[in-house]
């Protein structure tokens, strides 16, 4: 665990990222803000130390709210390719949208949040971790991915 490292970035690759530490947690996130934002079925949270993540490049920024919750969004404005969330409620922590590293191999989620507004032909595992909507906190999920 002590040698953990992951490279990703965007599609153009101007903007490059190196994550040095093991994710906090991961899982997948079916709500209709990830689809629209991934242009895809879901979105794939990879919730990391901000301190263990080196970025090179510039990225352009777009703030999302939704009711009481702020999101920055950070993404390539080369290319367009969506890396990076953050809210100011955590400061300590990010996310890297896990499509965007180099290597998705290693990339397993412990569980799958907003199910609810899943697409039908979606399956998940068996066993996982599932949330109808936004869990009440991340411990769960967290425990399971530090398990694997
Ligand atoms: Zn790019
Ligand atoms: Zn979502």
């Amino acid at each position: 665990m002590g040698d953990f490292k992951q490279s990703g970035g965007c599609q153009c690759g101007a903007v490059r990222y190196t994550l040095n530490k093991k994710p906090e947690v991961i899982y997948t996130c079916h709500c209709t803000e990830c689809q629209k934002q991934s242009s895809s079925a879901f979105g794939i949270s990879v919730r990391v130390e901000k301190a263990s993540v080196e970025i090179k490049g510039k990225t352009a920024t777009f703030t999302k709210s939704s009711g009481d919750k702020l999101t920055e969004c950070e993404y390539c404005p080369s290319c367009g390719s969506r890396l990076f969330h953050k809210r100011p409620a955590y400061e300590q922590m990010m996310n890297i949208k896990g499509g965007s590293f180099d290597d998705a191999a290693w990339i397993k989620p412990a569980g799958h949040i907003w199910i609810g507004s899943k697409q039908d032909w979606v399956v998940l595992p068996q066993g996982d971790l599932t949330y109808d909507g936004q869990p009440d906190n991340y411990d769960a999920l967290t425990q399971a991915y530090q398990r694997n």
